[in-house]
């Protein structure tokens, strides 16, 4: 028989919505975190027991919670932080729905101790699974603390979802190392059982922050990150980006942050991940820490209760401007610090006269140096500056076993893979071809190409890569395509047959792709295939060619498989192989 409709009971509704916003004890740590973050704190303590389930403690120094509006703070939609639907459409603190307090005062037993600023003395309340308790003075300097003991006691079924305790503290953990990527300038600490697990003191300068995020990611990531600045209206993207060589097997260590908060966002990792799928060995994933900022009307963060999801406004356009940066940075990679101001050398600013010309984007690399770069325009990546000088890879030595290039350099001895370096060199300019006018080479003769039915299906696919990056080439029978002319780049290379692999390249499912149908994949296919091969023997005037056609490649230092190109041993370190004092 069918219930007569009621409204539900304020405890129950309360609980209801603590399924929503509080699915575990990591996330009542995000919500009193954001608040002590939203009530402006620089020092932000955390104690947790038994993964938190016993125990949640968190202790600021905010503005504090003024004594008449303690009973208000655990009520239902009441905040501080909104009062109109404006102040909703443009909100940049990281609370405003007014239901993380109520919620977890309904499954738990809650208690506030607060000084507001200005006040004489502090107070006290507590509530135990919704039922507002006493209430009355208490001892406090200025600041909030929170205490949150036996989660989910009021609501046992929710207990049985609780995973181990370490599991719940790593997910604690994980969330106060956000917490810490996100205010650079706040301290934080978080004790477990009494014992230090984290520590973060304040970090103002360049060289404190990155000892805080190398704490977290690895030290490794701090030490060779390249780092990213670029700004497009009014949306601006800093942090940093591994390089592609230090790839991971898993997606962790990839931090979002936008506007300040740290998010889950699907578009903004899809961006990043086509940006590196050029210099990234398959499966393989980056590490990274990004911040976005952006105007608080241009994204919608009231999308879940737990305010981890967005949704962009213009979502392809931050898809296109992330992608765009972070393909730029990959291509000054470790080049980057070559074009710095302030180090006397002869640097030199990405083409000034290309248009459109967009403000340069400063970011600091070391303390004192600053990188200048110009922002990715349209789909073009700036143009990757060695040295003014040209001869950044200096002067051929010798062939080395057949595989390496071996050249002196301004500062020691450089071993270049001329197999992938030369891969990267030609995939780069077969990839500039595209859309534009390919110079093409004509054959001497026209040249039939067998193939059966299936493999056309696949072959046709495949022809308008082929076609746009130089390869005059027609069907004209249901199992033959007829080549007239290949790219003037592989006038060398056999290129019928390697024109037949490439043909028959199938698509990788990663969907998105800017050239479409996979093109990129077949451009890769005939780089690697036109690319010397090992053991063969190079003149000195070819490998000096390879040389200088690597200074002016972007993305040199990787491969398309995302390997080394080539490794530099500096002078000092030679010399210390014998022992030279210097
Ligand atoms: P919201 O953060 O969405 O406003 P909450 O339920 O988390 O909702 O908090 C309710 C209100 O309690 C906040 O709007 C704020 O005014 C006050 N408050 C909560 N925690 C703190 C704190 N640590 N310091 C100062 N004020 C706080
Ligand atoms: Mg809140």
């Amino acid at each position: 028989m069918r219930l007569p409709i009621k409204v539900l009971p304020e405890v129950l509704v309360n609980q209801i919505a603590a399924g929503e916003v509080i699915e575990r004890p990591a996330a009542v740590v995000r919500e009193l975190v954001d608040n002590s973050l939203d009530a402006g704190a620089t020092r932000i303590e955390i104690d947790v027991e038994r993964g938190g389930v016993q125990l949640i403690r968190v202790r600021d120094n905010g503005e504090g919670i003024a004594a008449d509006d303690l009973v208000k703070a655990v009520a239902r939609h009441a905040t501080s932080k909104i009062a109109s639907q404006d102040d909703l459409a443009a909100v940049s603190s990281l609370g405003f729905r007014g239901e993380a307090l109520p919620s977890i005062a309904s499954v738990a037993r809650l208690q506030i101790v607060s000084r507001a600023a200005g006040e004489s003395q502090a107070s006290q309340l507590s509530v135990t699974a919704g039922e507002i308790g006493t209430q009355g003075p208490a001892a406090r300097e200025q600041g909030t603390t929170v205490e949150v003991r036996d989660l989910f006691f009021a609501v046992p079924a929710r207990r049985k979802f609780l995973r181990s305790e370490r599991t719940e503290l790593a997910h604690i953990v994980d969330l106060v190392e956000r917490a810490a990527l996100s205010r650079f300038n706040v301290s934080f600490r978080l004790r477990c059982n009494g014992r230090d697990l984290l520590d973060f003191p304040a970090a103002g300068s360049l060289a404190e922050q990155t000892t805080r995020f190398g704490s977290i990611l690895e030290p490794q990531f701090a030490a060779d990150s390249i780092p990213v600045a670029a700004r497009s209206g009014p949306v601006e993207l800093a942090g940093w980006i591994a390089q592609p060589t230090a790839s991971r097997a898993r997606a962790d260590r990839q931090y979002w942050f936008v506007n300040g908060r740290s998010v889950h966002d699907r578009l903004l990792a899809s961006a990043v991940r086509v940006a590196y799928r050029d210099v990234l060995y398959h499966g393989r994933h980056p590490a990274y820490l990004l911040y976005l900022s952006i105007d608080p009307e241009l994204v919608d963060v009231n999308v879940h209760p737990a305010k981890q999801e967005i949704r962009f406004r213009d979502s392809s356009q931050v898809h296109a401007f992330v992608r765009h940066a972070i393909e730029d940075a990959l291509a000054r990679g470790s080049t980057a610090a070559s074009a710095t101001i302030g180090s006397g050398a002869s640097a030199r600013l990405p083409d000034e006269s290309s248009p459109p010309q967009l403000p340069l984007a400063v970011a600091r690399a070391d303390d004192g140096e600053m990188i200048v770069t110009r922002p990715a325009a349209g789909g073009q990546s700036a143009p990757m500056v060695r040295e003014a000088a040209g001869a950044y890879f200096g002067r051929v030595l010798g062939q080395v076993h057949g595989i390496y290039v071996l050249a002196e350099t301004a500062r020691g001895l450089a071993l270049i893979d001329m197999h992938a370096a030369h891969e990267r060199v030609l995939y780069e300019r077969l990839k500039a071809n595209v859309g534009g006018l390919a110079a093409s080479q004509r054959l001497l003769e026209p040249l039939t190409i067998s193939l059966t039915t299936r493999e056309m299906q696949q072959a046709l696919h495949n022809l308008p890569a082929c076609a746009a990056a130089g390869f005059d080439i027609t069907q004209i029978s249901e199992q033959a395509l007829l080549l007239r002319a290949v790219p003037a780049l592989l006038r060398d290379a056999s290129a019928a047959v390697l024109l037949r692999e490439a043909l028959l390249v199938e698509e990788r499912s990663e969907a998105g792709h800017h050239l479409g149908g996979g093109a990129e994949r077949v451009l890769a296919e005939i780089a690697c295939r036109a690319a010397v091969k090992a053991n063969r023997r190079l003149a000195t005037d070819e490998m000096t060619a390879l040389l200088r056609d690597m200074e002016h490649t972007v993305r040199i230092d990787q491969c398309n498989h995302g390997r080394p190109t080539w490794v530099e041993f500096p002078l000092a370190e030679i010399d210390r192989w014998f022992l030279r004092g210097r």
